[in-house]
């Protein structure tokens, strides 16, 4: 039997109204209103988050760990995705590096013991996607695999475009092992005890 999906968006019962709004917007046909309220099928959601952002009574949301997820580890460490820094105004270099740093301290003083940003895993990301186009072996068209709503849609509703995906792990998951094998060296400890967050 396959391994239950993780699943980034869930229905707040209580809050949906069943007016089939969200059902209209889902790419993947994975909302029915069962019993007056949206279900949404785990085989076919992608976690788009499309829902969260076309319900108006917000009864779909996104999943999140509590702070308190921090202390189930003996280590934690922040992945800060570049949207996070993208949500400051910036009028030039001076300020870029002022919300960098900012940002950094502001996760530290929430009680992670590091930082990493994802958007170096993306460079990683970027190399890693550049050899294998060159190399020939994926089908072309190619077609990142960067983000994974998109790699889900494809498994989903284009199964046909398969072959034509990068065998490239998505940024974050580049950055959430390369962020815990670096702390597991430095400081010797088992990876496994070390909690990354998004
Ligand atoms: S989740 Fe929101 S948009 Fe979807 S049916 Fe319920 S109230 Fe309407
Ligand atoms: S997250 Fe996307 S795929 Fe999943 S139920 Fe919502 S709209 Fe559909």
């Amino acid at each position: 039997m396959a391994p239950e999906r993780f699943h980034s968006v869930s229905l707040l019962e209580d809050r949906c109204r069943g007016c089939t709004n969200c059902i209209k917007r889902c790419p993947t046909e994975a909302i029915r209103v069962r019993e007056g309220k949206a279900r949404i099928n785990a085989d076919r959601c992608i976690d788009c988050g499309e829902c969260i952002k076309t319900c108006d009574n917000h009864a779909k949301v996104a999943v999140t760990d509590s702070i308190e997820r921090l202390k189930d580890f003996k280590a934690t460490i922040a992945l800060p995705a570049p949207s996070l820094y993208g949500q400051f105004d910036q009028h030039g270099m001076d300020d870029v590096k002022s919300i960098y740093r900012n940002v950094m301290g502001a996760l530290m003083a929430l009680g992670f013991d590091a930082v990493y940003d994802v958007a170096y895993a993306a460079d990683i990301a970027s190399l890693i996607t550049r050899i294998h186009i060159e190399s020939g072996v994926t089908e072309k068209p190619c077609i990142s695999s960067a983000c994974p709503a998109v790699v889900r849609l494809i498994q989903v509703r284009f199964p046909s475009l398969i072959s034509h995906l990068l065998p490239v792990d998505p940024p974050i998951q580049i950055a959430g092992k390369l962020a815990k094998k670096t702390y597991a060296s430095k400081f010797g400890i088992d990876v496994r005890d070390i909690g990354a967050f998004l």
